[in-house]
């Protein structure tokens, strides 16, 4: 398949839309990350996505709306704290998830009872979703278990061949996907941590459940409550090794070999021996989160054997950057 390159304007926009409302895919740029949409109505045109990123059958995709009115006819109903958020919190990166209605294909939620809907803020993506006149249902728009595309190059470089199209826009403002909120339980439940924090979800809503998934690897007894939680993640070829504690420096310089990298704190910069890349400061959440996906990538590039990362700090934006990097860690952790 030809992958046509259709620039970030009017004109661009409009041939994307007629792409997605012809049942074809096209990769556009959200405020969180690329996402790789198709018409949410149809099923058969959800079902591409699938075998175009190798995504597994049974992990659904998110559906995303331009306007709030649009919430209405997709879901059976909006419990009173998901009507808060939404209000609170869209257009934004916060996807909520609830009971669908019978317009939502199977294709979208993978035969769940719940579908998870996201009211973007970035203006391509809202102008993209008016352009098509439907819903778009888009998950990351990586190859299954590959980082998080955040660039338009990142999309050319895993999607050519595969999709009608790729929309050239700006590198992505957050750099992680979206806070996924189950809303249908008392308490609601955290998901998947992203730009919107636990702290800013709780005070609107009052106490919420984290899922355990978000920190710890699931057990094979474990009801899953979001498919994607199963999957190795965001992985790039390097070996990712998280290193918790103030003897970080120390340890890297004396257990990296040349070939390896540090991903490490701005502060960390001066003392280490063996290449590095930096990714925020250590307090600054949303600086990491905007630079992990593509210091992953970056590392492979580099040909990095072994990546040591920084153990971020869990507050705020900083749970949705430790989210990430335990997936693309496979877990591995070293506590000094
Ligand atoms: P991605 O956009 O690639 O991050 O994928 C969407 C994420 O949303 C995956 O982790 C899915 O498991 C999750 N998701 C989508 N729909 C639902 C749902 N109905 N219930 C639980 N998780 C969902
Ligand atoms: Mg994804």
């Amino acid at each position: 398949m030809q992958t046509k390159i259709l620039p970030n304007t009017d004109d661009g926009i409009q041939s994307a839309g007629e792409i997605i409302k012809n049942g074809g895919l096209v990769a556009f740029p959200t405020e969180t990350v690329y996402g790789l949409g198709a018409n949410a109505l149809d099923g058969k045109a959800c079902l591409k996505i699938y075998s175009a990123i190798g995504r597994a059958a049974d992990n659904p995709l998110i559906v995303h709306i331009s306007e709030i009115d649009e919430l209405d006819r997709l879901v059976e109903c909006v419990p009173n704290k998901a009507r808060v958020l939404a209000e609170k919190y869209w257009p934004g990166p916060l996807t909520l998830i609830m009971k669908k209605s019978d317009l939502v294909p199977n294709e979208v939620t993978c035969g769940m009872p719940t579908v998870a809907i996201r009211l973007p803020s970035h203006p391509t993506a809202k102008a993209l979703i008016k352009s098509a006149g439907v819903p778009i249902a888009a998950p990351s728009a990586n190859l299954s278990g590959s980082p998080s595309p955040v660039t338009a190059q990142h999309c050319v470089n895993d999607l050519t061949g595969r999709v009608e199209a790729i929309i050239n826009g700006d590198d992505c403002e957050c750099g992680v996907e979206s806070t996924i909120m189950l809303m249908t339980t008392e308490p609601p439940v955290l998901l998947r941590p992203g730009f919107v924090t636990v702290e800013q979800i709780e005070e609107a809503i009052g106490k919420i459940k984290i899922d355990d998934a978000v920190l710890n690897p699931l057990g094979s007894d474990r009801k899953v409550l979001s498919p994607g939680l199963k999957y190795k993640h965001y992985s790039p070829k390097a070996r990712v090794i998280i290193v918790e504690g103030d003897g970080f420096c120390d340890y890297v310089n004396k257990h990296a070999e040349s070939s390896d990298l540090a991903l490490c704190f701005e502060e960390d910069e001066q003392s280490l021996e063996v290449r590095s890349l930096c990714f925020g400061k250590a307090t600054d959440g949303e600086a990491q989160a905007h630079n992990i996906f593509g210091y992953l990538r970056l590392a492979d590039e580099m040909g990095a054997k072994t990546v040591f990362a920084r153990c971020p700090d869990s507050s705020g934006v900083g749970l949705a950057v430790l989210n990430r990097l335990l997936r693309a860690a496979g877990f591995e952790k070293i506590t000094l």
